[in-house]
């Protein structure tokens, strides 16, 4: 059967963002969402140049994968380049539809969806620390949902020099519906209702409502949905329609410009920490989990969870590498000691009630003389010298 395609596209920057630092394309045969993340607008920078390489490598001839892969190149050159961008990346879920075929690239936790005969099944995996404590049975998807530690990424594109893409493909029927969409969508709005909303023939009404819908869950991140539906090319013909595509595509930013927004924005880095900072509630924007920065596992409440290879891992390193930086005695962080700003010896971590820190000296400033950006700045927790460490207090105010 000869299918075509019908889509629509909305990316949103939701409810209490400054930036939209997602980015999309919806032109067919390819379809893409990235998020990206990094401070200082390096988010949108590198989800911008996922979505440009991927349109640009794709049109002369290249696979799916190397588009990814020349956009991963070209981030983490840029962001070596750049001590502002730094650490930038974004996820990538792309489709490129071929016939009855959907090829998938995949990298990070914005996710793909098929709706088939009603049911919504999800086709990729999020490469996200609480994705990956799902897949060990360690905590339930519901848990993972609501996680603090749910923005930090275990893959990325841009992080590293090479990135680790799952490409996989799916024969695709008529009246199939695929939904691409970043985190502020698929991590809030539950798929009983994403199926619900996508069940509707009217494409742009349907992005419209998935977006509404994420926002009336509290819309904290920037929201994107690219919603494409596989039709009888005949059919569609004899109905009048205009053949294949027709874009409904409400392309509000397809890859936003650069935006005027310049500080208030409580978010950049997720804080790795031990819990005294109620950072609890929402973790802003994502973060990659870097070499160092396995974050302490998910509570667990009552009975005995199945221990998770990944959590004994990241124990066992933790252990490792506090146990040289208390012999060497060389790492130091800013923090906050009983309400003032304070410098600690060790990491910045705490696993199952175990501090790899302790103090070393509090100053005189209380945390709450501190503006926002210099409490951002010592909740970062940046871990380095005592000199360092020591030059941060005085930065911020205080003398030790
Ligand atoms: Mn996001």
């Amino acid at each position: 059967m000869n299918l075509v395609t019908r889509h629509a596209a909305l990316s949103d920057i939701g409810l209490h963002r400054q930036a939209n630092e997602d980015a999309y394309i919806a032109e067919a045969p390819l379809f893409a969402v990235a998020d990206g993340m990094g401070g200082a607008q390096a988010g949108e920078v590198a989800a911008g140049i996922a979505i440009e390489t991927l349109a640009q490598t794709t049109a002369a001839g290249g696979s799916l994968q190397e588009a990814a892969a020349q956009a991963n190149t070209r981030i983490f050159d840029l962001a070596a380049e750049d001590p502002d961008r730094a650490g930038m990346g974004t996820t990538l879920t792309a489709v490129r539809i071929a016939g009855a075929q959907a090829e998938f690239v995949h990298i990070g936790d914005s996710r793909a969806y098929l709706l088939r005969g009603g049911e919504l099944r999800q086709l990729s995996e999020d490469h996200s620390l609480v994705g990956e404590w799902v897949r060990e049975g360690a905590i339930t998807p519901e848990e993972a949902a609501v996680n603090r530690y749910r923005s930090i990424l275990s893959r990325a594109l841009g992080t590293e020099p090479r990135a680790e893409l799952d490409v996989f493909s799916v024969d695709l029927e008529r009246g199939d519906v695929l939904l691409l969409s970043s985190d502020g969508l698929s991590g809030v709005v539950p798929s009983k209702r994403l199926a619900k909303l996508l069940a509707k023939d009217d494409l742009q009404a349907c992005v419209q409502g998935l977006v509404r819908e994420a926002k009336q869950h509290g819309g904290h991140d920037n929201i994107t949905a690219v919603v494409v539906r596989l039709e009888a090319g005949d059919e569609a013909a004899e109905d009048g329609e205009a053949t294949a595509d027709v874009t409904l595509s409400a392309a509000d930013q397809a890859t936003a410009p650069p935006p005027s927004q310049a500080e208030g924005e409580a978010a950049a880095d997720v804080t790795l920490s031990g819990g005294d900072q109620a950072a609890a509630d929402a973790p802003s924007s994502k973060s990659a989990a870097g070499a160092v920065a396995a974050p302490p596992p998910p509570p667990r409440a009552a009975k005995r969870p199945p221990v998770s290879r990944l959590l004994i891992v990241a124990v066992v390193v933790a252990v490792l590498l506090v146990t040289a930086a208390v012999a060497a005695n060389e790492l130091y962080f800013v923090g906050v000691d009983q309400g003032y700003v304070s410098v600690f010896r060790g990491l910045p971590w705490q696993v199952g009630g175990l501090e790899f820190h302790r103090l070393y000296l509090r100053s005189a400033l209380p945390v709450t003389a501190l503006n926002a950006d210099q409490s951002q700045r010592v909740q970062r927790h940046s871990l380095g010298s005592k000199g360092a460490a020591l030059d941060l207090v005085r930065a911020v105010g205080g003398s030790p």
